[in-house]
């Protein structure tokens, strides 16, 4: 390598011009992505572990670019927030839950409950309550057939207002999950303040509890507490037989994993699971 300081700064800063243009080309294809429909919803059911039950599913976003391939939402999800994309988008991805779930409900599967993940600029926007009370009332459907998904991480930031959004929603008679538990940096204090219903158990602790004696520990301490405070604990991740039998020892309610399913193409999940009720 060459040694010239004034080659080297070159170098970086080349690299850093480059990462920039990426980034700017990333965010003006997702400016175009939504009128383009190029987004999909894929749904992944969730798993009642005591009889193996499919007792929900959740939604998670796909973006099918036609240059870049199906793009996973880690890699645009905080790009559609940082551009505020996000509530649009996220809009979209309420309305399509909605139809879906009216769709369901026709098809005889109405006992489903459909999990949204929400973004904290979604859960804090004033217009949030208005448009989903206007959906219930378009689609027919009940509050309680529809959980969101609320990262730990977003109460680091503004706690009151975060509450403040969430408590509107659990009056509306939505349920409310935290997603991705363990892994942000919120207090056990803010369980007993929180108006929710569920939580989720990170993949990460899943992933290595069979084999880490800390993630082991950490998932039953976290079930044994979850469950003390009379919430529904479920695992995410589930990958084998064996993490699903422990989870099921120490009384986690449900599981979402590869195991029992991956993700399914929105347009195709009603016949799928028609097909595995009539088998
Ligand atoms: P998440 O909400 O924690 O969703 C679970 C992720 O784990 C999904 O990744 C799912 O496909 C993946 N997964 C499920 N089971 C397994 C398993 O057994 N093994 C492994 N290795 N992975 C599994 P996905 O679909 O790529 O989504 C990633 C993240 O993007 C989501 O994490 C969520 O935070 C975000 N996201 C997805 N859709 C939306 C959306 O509509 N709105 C918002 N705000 N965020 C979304
Ligand atoms: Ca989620
Ligand atoms: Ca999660
Ligand atoms: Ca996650």
């Amino acid at each position: 390598a060459k040694a010239r300081g004034g080659g080297c700064w070159h170098f970086y800063s080349q690299q850093m011009f480059d990462a920039f243009q990426d980034r700017l080309a990333l965010e003006q294809d997702l400016k175009l992505a939504l009128s383009l429909q190029q987004f999909d919803l894929h749904l992944q059911p969730k798993i009642r572990l005591a009889d193996r039950k499919l007792v929900g599913l959740e939604a998670l976003l796909r973006w099918q670019s036609p240059s870049r391939g199906l793009v996973p939402p880690d890699e645009f999800i905080s790009v559609l927030e940082y551009a505020q994309l996000m509530i649009p988008v996220g809009y979209w991805v309420i309305e399509q839950g909605f139809s879906l779930m009216a769709g369901l409900r026709q098809a005889g599967l109405g006992d489903l409950q459909l999990a949204i993940n929400l973004s904290p600029a979604q859960l804090t926007d004033p217009g949030l309550p208005v448009v989903l009370e206007q959906l219930l009332q378009k689609y027919q459907l009940n509050a309680a057939d529809f959980e969101f998904e609320l990262t730990e991480s977003m109460l680091a930031k503004n706690l009151t207002e975060t509450i403040n959004s969430m408590q509107r929603l659990k009056a509306q008679g939505f349920a409310l999950a935290i997603d991705d538990f363990g892994t942000g940096y919120s207090s056990l204090s803010y369980l007993r303040q929180l108006p929710v219903d569920t939580i989720k158990i990170d993949k990460s602790f899943v992933f290595g509890m069979l084999d880490n004696q800390a993630d082991y520990d950490i998932i039953t301490s976290t079930i044994a507490m979850v469950r003390k405070l009379g919430l529904q604990v479920v695992a995410e991740g589930v990958e084998t037989q064996a993490q699903a039998k422990s989870l099921l020892q120490h009384q986690c309610d449900q599981g979402q994993g590869y195991l029992f399913a991956r993700p399914i193409p929105a347009a195709n999940l009603v016949q799928t699971l028609t097909e595995n009720i009539n088998q």
